[in-house]
């Protein structure tokens, strides 16, 4: 799970890892008021769960309350990788002589911690990596092991850090190993690391990512507002409602909404919308001869997915029927409503029973019928699929 840049620098300061003071704004007024509380130059961060907010303009400034209004409305405005900006951490502008990068990470091929140091901080470390590898110190730990203080001082010097204050970024690492394993993470992330020009140094941003299976051993997490949330490899909201309605199903990027026969002919469809210059919004699999309720509530997951434009629908009757497919769909439009265009052809057991039925409904309810369009064998497959890329194209 990944952490809000405020919600790693919380954990930050628990471990007395120097932040700068923060609040955080939901709106642009909250933002004017805010600013005129810090009383001098503030910066404005827009809190998503990506990077590389900088290169995107996801990170502004403010000298006064109405300049920091002003930006905080276009960070509103903004989507940073695709991500919509609900919330701005505020923090006093530090002045930057330098920017460093502190990280730890797993090495998953050789079971160890690994901690990363440059001196070249605020870009990315996989740049730096592949342009200049050397300029990368990394210090591998068994799990087990503990973090020396010597091993501070030797981050701290490669970091090219003034004597004096070798010991005080020492401990900032020594911290950010206690609170890495302390916390079951994946990857944290200090970049930058700050040196400011008063000479302190501070962490400026937080990466944090958390081992999502460890979760349960932390509830102190809740209590500090931090919860549990969907991202990659979790669990979408439709997707929990499919399994709970016992239907495979999962999302995809695109808008046209799939629903086939089962997983063979869903993969099948899959690729012909694809190769037809589409992009599916879903896969899913009847599993096994579906009832009519289960087809029904098939079509309902792809009917109230706003992302869907039209709908892709293909059966092959095998040992499920195409009149039993057919009274499933009929339910749905009766029950439900079909509110996307969709395109659909039925082959196989039972087909000509399975139009039959549709041209009966139609008749006596042509209005249920005005968003579908239905085939039989004499159209082949490649042309429902082109049509139901076109008709996502028109609904633009
Ligand atoms: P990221 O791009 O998502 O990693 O966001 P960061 O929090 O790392 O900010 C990107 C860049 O904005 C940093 O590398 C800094 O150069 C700049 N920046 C962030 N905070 C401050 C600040 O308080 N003062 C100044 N002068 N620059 C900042
Ligand atoms: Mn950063």
């Amino acid at each position: 799970m990944r952490l809000y840049e405020h919600e790693g620098k919380d954990l930050f300061s628990k471990y007395k890892i120097p932040v700068p003071q923060g609040r955080l704004a939901k709106s642009a007024e909250e933002v004017f008021e805010l600013a005129g509380e810090f009383n001098k130059p503030i910066v404005l961060k827009s809190q998503i769960l990506t990077g590389g907010r900088g290169k995107a303009g996801g990170v502004k400034f403010g000298s006064d309350p109405q300049e920091a209004k002003s930006e905080a409305e276009k960070l509103f405005d903004l989507q940073v990788g695709g991500f919509p900006v609900e919330k701005i951490l505020i923090e006093e502008k530090l002045k930057i002589e330098k920017e460093l990068y502190l990280g730890i990470t797993l090495d998953r091929a050789n079971y160890k911690i690994v901690i990363l140091v440059c001196a070249e901080g605020g870009v990315e470390i996989e740049e730096v990596a592949r342009r200049d590898p050397q300029k990368i110190l990394k210090l591998s730990f068994d799990i087990d092991e503990k973090f020396h203080q010597f091993q501070g001082l030797v981050i701290a010097k490669w970091l090219e850090v003034d004597s004096p204050q070798l010991r005080e970024v020492g401990a900032i690492a020594g911290n950010l190993f206690r609170l890495f394993k302390d916390y079951d993470a994946k990857l944290m992330e200090i970049n930058p690391l700050v040196l400011t020009s008063d000479g302190k140094y501070v962490a400026a941003d937080s990466r944090i990512s958390l081992d999502d299976d460890a979760l349960f051993r932390h509830p102190d997490l809740k209590e500090m507002g931090i919860e549990k949330r969907h991202e990659e490899g979790e669990l979408t909201p439709r997707e929990i409602q499919a399994r709970e309605r016992d239907i495979p199903y999962l999302d995809l990027e695109g808008d046209i909404g799939m629903f086939p026969g089962g997983a063979g002919f869903g993969i099948m469809g899959n690729d012909f919308v694809s190769y037809f210059g589409g992009e599916p919004a879903n896969f899913m699999d009847s599993g096994g001869g579906p009832t009519p309720e289960r087809l029904a509530n098939m079509l309902v997951l792809l009917d109230e997915n706003p992302k869907v434009k039209a709908i892709f629908a293909a059966r092959f009757g095998g040992i499920s029927r195409c009149d039993d497919f057919a009274k499933g769909v009929i339910k749905f439009l009766k029950e439900h409503g079909l509110s996307k265009p969709m395109v659909m052809r039925m082959t196989g057991n039972m087909w000509q029973e399975g139009v039959r039925m549709f041209e009966e409904a139609r008749k006596q309810n042509p209005k249920l019928f005005e968003k579908l369009e239905f085939h039989g064998i004499e159209v082949p497959i490649e042309e429902i699929a082109k049509k139901a890329v076109e008709l996502a194209k028109e609904a633009g």
